[in-house]
């Protein structure tokens, strides 16, 4: 049985959700203890808690130990079926974040799969529904994973509820991945939603964008939506290159006022342009599963996170994979996925 720290690199969700995923696919159980240790409130969180039962359900493991708050749980994994699931958090835990549980076991099978989640859908320190929409899914596309996701209500903190549906059919062709430059960018946009809140906070918003960007008013809109059960304010910063599509997202949070919501996203699109790499730090750590269960292939990106570093060394204890991270010039850095065997 594989062993795993939770505590190590990271020490956060991350290390749960790519063992279940390697788990399911390898058929490796594991046993995970010091389960987010680093963080303020360790152990299972209900998120974290709901991928470990999806993986479960999908997979029809075995699972000794898990529930809220459990700092160490065994998986023993059974046979992934395809098919019809829903999964619901239950609060306003981030719905991506299961999708990213289940999603890799689910893409390699070979029937088709519908899911509906339940629960946030932006959340801060999460890929927002945009994010996989715009960046992360058309890379999957490309890579051979026919992948279709679907919003039908917005979810924030604290209520959740919000829902959405994800279409995953089985892929014909994979084919490697080589994103070494950004190419030119050939369209930036803001998008400043208000979910039951004043369109003057979106306003507030892009003031920002437009005083620290420079960006135009027909590179700027507003958008108002009631379509979630509480308020919600999101601001996205889209960047289309040649090669993918960038987006960066400052969630809104109780407190915190609309210019500083604005000036997280203005310095994090500060740091996206200042190194000329192409995949940017979420997209990094989140396409090595999708890579190392493809034909591998290689991506520039800036310094890698620790999100990144912390996945590589998971990864590596349940696939026979090489990946290698390497610095170029400028801040730039190589991340090369092999498959062995
Ligand atoms: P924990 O509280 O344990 O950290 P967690 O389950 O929220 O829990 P992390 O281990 O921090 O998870 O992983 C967060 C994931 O969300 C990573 O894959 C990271 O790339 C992604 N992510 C965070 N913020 C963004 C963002 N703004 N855009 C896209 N992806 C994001």
């Amino acid at each position: 049985m594989i062993s795993i720290d939770g505590s190590f690199g990271e020490g956060g969700g991350q290390i749960i959700r790519t063992s279940l995923a390697l788990s399911l696919i390898t058929g490796k159980p594991f046993r995970i203890f010091n389960v987010r240790a680093r963080r303020e409130k360790p152990g299972l969180q209900r998120q974290h808690l709901t991928a470990v039962l999806s993986a479960a359900k999908i997979g029809n493991a075995r699972v000794d130990g898990a529930e809220v708050k459990s700092q160490a749980f065994t998986f023993m994994p059974g046979e992934v079926t395809p098919g019809e699931y829903t999964f619901s958090i239950g609060t306003a835990g981030s719905t991506t974040l299961v999708l990213q549980t289940i999603l890799p076991p689910l893409m390699i099978a070979r029937a088709p799969s519908m899911l509906t989640l339940e629960g946030g859908t932006h959340n801060v320190h999460a890929p927002p529904f945009d994010f996989l929409q715009k960046t992360f899914l058309p890379v999957l596309n490309r890579m051979g994973w026919p992948v279709e996701i679907e919003l039908m209500r917005f979810g924030f903190y604290p209520p959740g509820g919000g829902r959405l549906n994800v279409l995953i059919e089985p892929a014909e062709k994979l084919n490697r991945l080589e994103i070494h430059e950004r190419g030119e960018i050939t369209r930036m946009c803001a998008r400043a939603l208000v979910v039951n809140l004043p369109l003057s906070i979106a306003e507030r918003e892009l003031t920002i964008v437009h005083e620290r960007l420079g960006w135009t008013a027909d590179e700027m809109q507003v958008e108002a939506t009631t379509n979630a059960l509480s308020r919600g304010n999101v601001l996205m910063l889209e960047f289309e290159s040649e090669h993918l599509t960038e987006l960066i997202t400052s969630v809104g949070e109780r407190g915190v006022r609309a210019e500083t919501i604005a000036e997280r996203a203005v310095e994090e699109a500060n740091r996206y342009l200042s190194v000329d790499a192409p995949v940017g730090e979420h997209l990094a750590d989140q396409l090595l599963i999708p890579m190392a269960l493809a034909c591998g292939g290689s991506f520039v990106t800036s310094l890698p996170s620790l999100h990144t570093t912390t996945n590589i060394e998971v990864i590596k204890k349940f696939l026979d994979t090489e990946i290698t991270t390497r610095p170029l010039s400028g801040e730039r850095w190589m991340v090369e996925v092999k498959r062995k065997g």
